[in-house]
């Protein structure tokens, strides 16, 4: 067999405008840390990275676990690693569904083998805590399942009662923080959750392919009690953490320029600080909202409920919408995405996460809206 090496042309990727869900466009510096000369995953030199970037991710997560590292792996690898690390089979679970990650989330636990029960929301709407208290008095749960920012709604979930409720009923709340970590206010140590998890390419800006976790020290009681092995052998925490520390125990190899990538990102979520991070995403959500609204354009969720990192605004009626969204991508280089699920074909959502969220990106966006719009 043979290959026209030919036809195959140098690289050629556009510079984009990312303003959806995911991935977010990467700060240059994180291009740059991702080009640094490939090391052994157990030399010295990336060891001690290793031990920097669980630092940095502590800072991130706002917490003191122990037990905080980086999966390898995307933001699904990231929640995969926290179903079957928390559940074992027979278990019950709840899992709040406002949306699509909630989903996923259950079919995630039925997989482990968890017995789950469901409550639901309209998509764009959060629940309380008197909701989660109601399905706990009916049948208890060792592990309560909620995402903190829906992607495919556009809310974002108050936490701190929730937690206490599941608490009250000896549970663990494992909280989903893919979309919203780092780009708004919150601090898995002061709302009292046990497991949380997150991914690289969203409020990081670091290129997909990593997805952090974190266990609280009921968590890790739980996982050190287990009756059965992970059922997961590339994402048991219980092998994990000898390879993240002491003994420092192959596993596998982690993807080092990914890893490269992240540290750097961590980095400039600490130069940046993350209340000012957290303030910025505010504001320039604020000049999206303001400016769609001065465009006629409704947004999904009422404001209380909002989440800064993902906007979900309505598409107006008779719209062409996807005609729309590729005239984005072609004549301005900005990518946005459609609704997913229940949604699709009513919303559009427009990501402002990490280094997107800047004012030139919205206001190219707002200038490019109008004028399609008309
Ligand atoms: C993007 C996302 C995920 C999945 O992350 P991937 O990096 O796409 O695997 C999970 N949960 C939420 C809320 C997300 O926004």
């Amino acid at each position: 067999m043979t290959i026209d090496a030919a036809k195959f042309t140098d690289l050629d990727m556009p510079q984009r405008v990312l303003l959806g869900p995911g991935p977010s466009m990467v700060d240059p510096r994180v291009l740059r840390a991702m080009a640094a000369p490939m090391v052994g995953h157990l030399d010295p030199n990336f060891v001690k990275l290793m031990d920097q970037i669980q630092e940095l991710l502590r800072y991130l997560f706002q917490t003191e676990n122990d037990l905080t590292l980086p999966i390898s792996g995307t933001g699904t690898a990231a929640m995969e690693t926290c179903v079957a690390n928390s559940v074992e089979p027979g278990d019950r679970v709840l899992v709040c569904i406002n949306g699509y990650f909630g989903l996923r989330l259950a079919e995630m636990a039925k997989r482990y083998g968890a017995d789950v029960a469901t409550i639901s929301r309209p998509w764009g709407e959060v629940f309380n805590a008197e909701d989660v208290r109601a399905a706990l008095e009916k049948r208890a749960a060792q592990v309560v399942m909620i995402v903190h920012g829906e992607t495919s709604s556009g809310a974002m979930q108050p936490l701190a009662e929730i937690a206490q409720v599941v608490h009250e009923y000896d549970g663990l709340l494992l909280v989903d923080t893919v979309a919203s970590l780092g780009g708004v206010p919150f601090s898995v140590d002061d709302l009292g959750i046990d497991i949380c998890y997150t991914g690289s390419q969203k409020c990081l800006s670091s290129p997909p392919g990593i997805g952090p976790v974190t266990f609280g020290p009921r968590a890790v009681e739980k996982l050190n009690n287990r009756a059965t092995p992970v059922a997961n052998w590339y994402l048991d925490l219980t092998l994990l953490r000898d390879y993240w520390g002491a003994p420092r125990k192959y596993h596998h190899t982690t993807p080092i320029s990914a890893n490269y990538a992240l540290y750097e990102s961590l980095r400039l979520v600490a130069e940046e600080g993350l209340e000012t991070r957290w303030a910025r995403h505010r504001r320039m959500a604020e000049m999206l909202w303001d400016g769609l609204e001065a465009i006629d354009m409704t947004m999904h969720v009422p404001l209380e409920n909002r989440l800064a990192s993902l906007t979900t605004v309505r598409i107006p009626d008779g719209l062409d919408e996807l005609a729309i969204r590729k005239r984005l991508l072609v004549d301005y280089n900005i990518e946005i995405a459609g609704g997913l699920g229940e949604l699709g074909g009513k919303v559009w959502r427009v990501g402002l996460m990490g280094y997107s969220a800047r004012a030139e990106n919205v206001l190219l966006l707002l200038a490019a809206l109008e004028k399609l719009l008309g």
